[in-house]
């Protein structure tokens, strides 16, 4: 007998997968979701503060997986013992999988899960979740709302006949088009991609349901649930209705993100962090380090501190290497010269936008 599904949503402090989780919320009510938060024990005050709003707009907590629960140190501190103090990096991230990805595994164990991630639809990234079977990921804030493996399973040439007749149960105004679109075979003139987005732009909604009707002949974690409210979604959520969300919802933006001003030998800039994470993660730039400095001298001296045996969060640098007064400078030199460099037509007020500063890779951490 299958077990009943699970709907869970992470929350990594991040603006985009806060921003999914009051969506959600708000407009289906009726999924069973289970919003979840993994602290590493390293994350800024801004990001503890965004769950504590979140607790605050939900009324009630969010579920909190920790890592070594057991531990009488903080998760990250207990691995990165285990490891000999070897520093994780983007090369050998054992922090993501150790702290975030392991936790949630053994949370869901065996169920069969439908996690909703944040990636928005101005983005071209799929995300990582997990590679186990029993956990399908879904994208809200998409046009597509499926994972690629889903998408490439359904448009299998030996499935035209199927789509077909799942597309004719469809109440679709644009069946004759649907189906010439349908019934060309995927070939190197008419990749994948084109496909879907002919399929997509001619009616979302029903593509959905000719996706679901597919996932009932598989063993997708949706095959089990009769019907899945997603399947009329067809918005599509920018990076300007993600802000909208958390300003409307009183969530609010991390602070973070807040640009801040800095003078160089007479010249302004500014300066912010681009994501969420851990204080001292390695994949930060130079200027958030030079942010972190100035703006959480603690929270850098404790980064600092890790840095010993010849393990660095950096590669090319040490941390007290980089706040030498004429380094700074020089680094702030750059920033400046990125900004002008950057002639990027948004409106956002956000640095991160400006710079296109967005990282991929730690959905997990970043979103
Ligand atoms: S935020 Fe960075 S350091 Fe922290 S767990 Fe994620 S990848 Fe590792």
């Amino acid at each position: 007998m299958k077990s009943k599904v699970r709907h869970v949503l992470g929350i990594s402090g991040g603006k985009d997968s806060a921003a999914l989780a009051i969506y959600m919320f708000e407009n289906y009510p009726e999924l069973p979701i289970e919003y979840y938060t993994c602290d590493t024990g390293k994350e800024l005050e801004a990001t503890y503060q965004l769950i504590k709003n979140l607790e605050i707009y939900f009324g009630k907590s969010l579920t909190l997986l920790e890592a070594a629960a057991k531990s009488h140190e903080d998760p990250f501190d207990h691995f990165l013992q285990l490891y000999g103090g070897y520093l994780p990096s983007s090369a050998s991230r054992w922090c993501t999988r150790k702290l975030k990805l392991e936790p949630f595994e053994k949370w869901v164990g065996n169920d069969p899960v439908v996690s909703y991630v944040g990636i928005r639809g101005d983005e071209d990234r799929e995300g990582y979740i997990s590679k186990k079977p029993n956990i399908q990921s879904i994208f809200p804030f998409r046009k597509n709302i499926w994972s690629e493996d889903v998408v490439s399973k359904l448009l299998k040439n030996d499935h035209i006949r199927k789509v077909a007749n799942w597309y004719q149960q469809t109440d679709t105004q644009h069946l004759e088009r649907i189906l010439e679109i349908v019934e060309e075979p995927l070939s190197s003139k008419f990749v994948q991609t084109e496909k879907l987005n002919a399929l997509l732009n001619l009616d979302t909604p029903a593509f959905n349901q000719v996706a679901f009707a597919f996932l009932k002949t598989t063993n997708y974690p949706l095959s089990a649930e009769a019907n899945f409210p997603l399947v009329d979604n067809d918005d599509v959520l920018k990076k300007d209705d993600i802000y909208d969300i958390l300003k409307r919802s009183g969530v609010g933006v991390p602070q973070y993100y807040e640009e801040i001003t800095f003078e160089v030998n007479g010249k302004k800039g500014t300066y912010a962090r681009s994501r969420s994470g851990c204080y001292f993660c390695f994949f930060q730039q130079k200027i958030e380090w030079v942010w972190l400095y100035e703006q959480h001298p603690d929270k850098f001296r404790m980064a600092m501190e890790y840095e010993k045996d010849g393990y660095t969060w950096m590669q090319d640098e040490r941390l007290e290497d980089l706040i030498q007064p004429e380094r700074m400078d020089q680094i702030k030199e750059e920033q400046i010269r990125r900004i002008e460099r950057a002639k990027n037509n948004t409106k956002s007020p956000y640095l991160v936008d400006k710079l296109n500063d967005e990282v991929e890779g730690c959905i997990s951490c970043f979103l």
